[in-house]
């Protein structure tokens, strides 16, 4: 007999699996499942989640609410861990920069309404409240409403004295604002991005629904690679076509949720589709019965 390698003549000890950790897991999975524990879905749209919308779904999930494929602990710690990394480059870099205003706020090491770094806040020096804009109406015809908040707003001076070097003191605010999103992401898409035109439809999306919001027709882009933190700048200026277009799937669910009716539109081409796989209501989306049937049925 030939032996391939030494560990058949000395086979290691299989690791051991980690029991602990997994007992964990399955626990912290079965506690986020359990419907009473679930973050709730609310009726406002978040502009983050513009370009992933699917009219059924969410005419489904309004009627008969059941875990969603992002109900995941794991999605939960990454949002967490990506806005802890939005706010070290808000409070450590930009804020005492004297870059960014309006949402950006200093949270730490600010005491005593005093603010022992200059992070500039132009209205009020160190306010702790943020800047969010809720209910701003989608539709006239339905009540659909977004809100959320941007990672901050720059004028258009700095934002060029930012460019140029920062030379000297920061330059007056003039009366032009740009929101300001950043964008953590990894090396292979970081390198993918070489200029606005490789700017994806979803980044751009989401910057028109704040545009909308903020009634700020420019955007820039700061794009870091989380390997290693190097950056980039794109300036985004936009005529709000994607973001008129998909008011038309808001309509879709606005209308589908007040006729109890599902949308005619399908995010998936057919129930093989990934998307389709890890929805939690592919059975009843690809059955052919309407919405009344199916309730009727799941309720019976
Ligand atoms: S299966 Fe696809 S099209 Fe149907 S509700 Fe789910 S995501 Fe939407």
């Amino acid at each position: 007999m030939f032996l391939s390698s030494p560990d058949e003549l000395f086979p290691q000890p299989k690791p051991k699996r980690n029991n602990y950790f997994l007992r964990a897991k399955k626990a912290i999975n079965k506690q986020w499942k359990a419907p009473e524990n679930r973050p709730p879905i609310s009726h406002k749209y978040y502009p983050s989640e513009f370009s992933y919308l699917c009219p059924r779904e969410r005419v489904f999930q309004h009627f008969d609410p059941r875990p969603r494929a992002t109900d995941k602990p794991s999605e939960a710690m990454r949002s967490e861990a990506g806005k802890a990394m939005h706010k070290y480059v808000q409070d450590t870099f930009l804020g005492p920069l004297g870059l960014l205003k309006g949402y950006w706020k200093l949270s730490q090491d600010c005491y005593e309404d005093r603010n022992p770094f200059y992070g500039y806040m132009p209205d009020e020096p160190c306010r702790f409240e943020e800047e969010k804009i809720s209910n701003h109406k989608l539709l006239d015809d339905f009540p659909a409403y977004t809100n959320g908040k941007i990672d901050g707003k720059i004028g258009k001076e700095r934002y060029d004295w930012l460019l140029d070097g920062m030379k000297g003191d920061p330059p007056e605010d003039g009366d032009i604002d740009y929101i300001w999103d950043f964008k953590f992401t990894s090396d292979r898409n970081y390198s993918s991005i070489k200029e606005a035109a490789d700017l994806k439809d979803y980044y751009l999306l989401q910057q028109e629904v704040y545009q909308e919001m903020y009634q700020c027709p420019m955007s820039i882009f700061m794009f870091v690679n989380f390997s290693t933190w190097e950056y980039k700048f794109f300036e985004y200026e936009s005529e709000g076509k994607l973001f008129q277009e998909s008011l038309k799937t808001i309509r879709e669910i606005e209308e589908g949720m007040a006729l109890t009716v599902l949308p005619d539109t399908f995010a998936c081409s057919d129930s093989d589709c990934s998307r389709a796989k890890s929805c939690p209501f592919k059975e009843d989306c690809f059955c052919g019965k309407s919405l009344a049937e199916i309730l009727d049925e799941n309720t019976t």
